[in-house]
């Protein structure tokens, strides 16, 4: 079996992978928040565990893995898009939330096998923090309920490498009268009426933020599981606060085993913001006319623990590798097995970039059932289901002829394999051919290309053997 290998932000080390229990690999990752659509930046996480979770199916099998990513449909954010906009805050969250599946769904990801709301675990989370009070690591303040960092300092702080004297010396905290240390999180708050809220022990309210993940995956995945993932802006204080809750309400279980967490996304070298105007959304580049599979390709081009830049030149590129790869992989039949090297890469800490080099070798050997079954396992999905290619490649002023087009398809095909072998006599009569029938062909950087002229005769073209 493949040895996994991944850097476990917890210790600081790339570790061996080993899971709990090899027939029930379990994975967390905190998902967005449901209120607009989801910007570039967060398609980064998903992508990113998407290949993970894709690797772990490879080796484990699908049938023994699961993972779990969250919606968190209560949040601040959404109260206030619900007050400016006047709109219900179900419709919103329930909107966004689908856009956020198709938009990822168009970038190859696969749905995690539970995507829980917050909202529909609102008792689990009261009896965590009731459970917390009742252990001593939680006190109830003014309907507030407040999570007590000194009641596990020697902990707190140990993923992102702080310890409590530094953090409140350091630290932007929310500093507020009923709290015992000014480090104490929330976990619990009063709602006024206009607000979202549900009965608890301590009045109406509604939950802090990071609660309903250690609840959700403490319902779904247990008090021990195998990996925990996000962007390393989670770190602290929303993982480091999941892992107080989690291990102090379930002290006989060790939370996460494996911490993963990827680097950020910048456009063109900048930081992306809404005031330096570089700031898109996962549609509006769809809409630009950017594939989904053009955007996958970009991500996995750079390694997930480094800062990935998104760049017009980078995305231009991808779609030019991306056509010759479909072009060489179409119709196809992809080899059995992901090539092994391949896999040994991925499981190498997710080396995406290293993966693509060498499949970028592939191509350039024709070894195109190899190259199509590496594209399988990094969700770069088949030429036959890629729409933009078949235009991009010119087939699409065949649409209303689908027969002529078929043709033309194949013989393009053979015309690159006999350029490919060298054999030019013969693809020099082929395209004489296919060009008597009306139509003029070259070769492009993705491979060979036809245009009609004005003497294009379909029916010929049909007969042609
Ligand atoms: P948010 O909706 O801000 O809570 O973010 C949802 C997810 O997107 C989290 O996992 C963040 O770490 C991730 N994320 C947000 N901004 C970026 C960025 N610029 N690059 C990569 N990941 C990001
Ligand atoms: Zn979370």
């Amino acid at each position: 079996m493949t040895t996994i290998k991944l850097h476990n932000t917890r210790t600081r080390t790339k570790e061996e992978f080993v899971p709990i229990k090899r027939d029930d690999v379990r994975m967390y990752v905190c998902g967005p928040t449901v209120y607009d659509r989801a910007h570039l930046g967060n398609a980064r996480p998903v992508v990113v565990f998407d290949v993970l979770y894709r690797l772990l199916r490879h080796v484990y099998g699908a049938d023994h893995v699961t993972y779990v990513r969250n919606f968190t449909d209560v949040d601040d954010k959404i109260n206030a898009r619900a007050a400016e906009s006047g709109r219900p805050i179900g419709d919103i969250t329930a909107e966004t939330t689908q856009w956020f599946l198709d938009d990822m769904g168009a970038l190859g990801a696969l749905e995690p096998d539970h995507m829980p709301r917050a909202t529909e675990y609102i008792p689990q989370m009261v009896a965590m923090i009731e459970s917390l009070i009742a252990k001593g690591h939680a006190y109830a303040a003014e309907g507030h309920v407040l999570f007590a960092v000194d009641s596990w300092k020697e902990h707190y702080g140990k993923l992102s490498g702080r310890s409590v004297d530094d953090m409140i010396a350091g630290a932007r905290v929310e500093v507020a009268p009923y709290k015992k240390n000014p480090m104490d999180f929330v976990l619990w708050k009063p709602s006024t009426p206009d607000l979202p809220g549900w009965d608890s022990p301590w009045g109406r309210g509604r939950p802090g933020w990071h609660i309903e993940c250690s609840a959700m995956s403490y319902e779904l995945l247990g008090e021990s599981f195998d990996i925990h993932g996000g962007g390393n802006d989670l770190m602290f204080p929303h993982h480091e606060n999941e892992i107080a809750q989690s291990c102090c309400a379930h002290p006989e279980g060790r939370f996460a085993n494996v911490w993963l967490h990827n680097e950020m996304l910048q456009v063109e070298g900048k930081k992306m913001s809404k005031s330096l105007g570089n700031f898109f959304t996962v549609r509006d580049l769809l809409d630009q006319g950017i594939p989904g599979e053009v955007i996958r390709f970009v991500f996995l081009s750079t390694h997930y623990r480094k800062p990935m830049d998104w760049t017009e030149k980078k995305a231009l590129e991808a779609r030019q590798t991306l056509k010759a790869w479909y072009r060489g992989t179409d119709g196809v039949v992809a080899s059995n097995n992901a090539p092994q090297d391949i896999v040994e890469l991925l499981a190498n800490d997710l080396n995406t970039a290293g993966a693509i080099s060498e499949m970028h070798g592939m191509a350039n050997r024709d070894e195109w059932s190899d190259l199509k079954a590496s594209m399988q396992l990094l969700g770069l999905a088949d030429s036959e289901h890629i729409e933009w290619f078949r235009e991009d490649m010119n087939m699409a002023s065949f649409n209303d002829l689908p027969d002529a087009g078929q043709k033309l398809w194949t013989l393009l095909g053979q015309w690159q394999s006999l350029r490919n072998a060298r054999n030019y006599s013969e693809a020099d009569q082929l395209k004489e051919r296919i060009e008597a029938c009306g139509l003029k062909l070259s070769v492009g950087v993705a491979g060979p290309e036809a245009t009609k002229t004005e003497a294009f005769d379909p029916a010929k073209l049909e007969a042609l053997k």
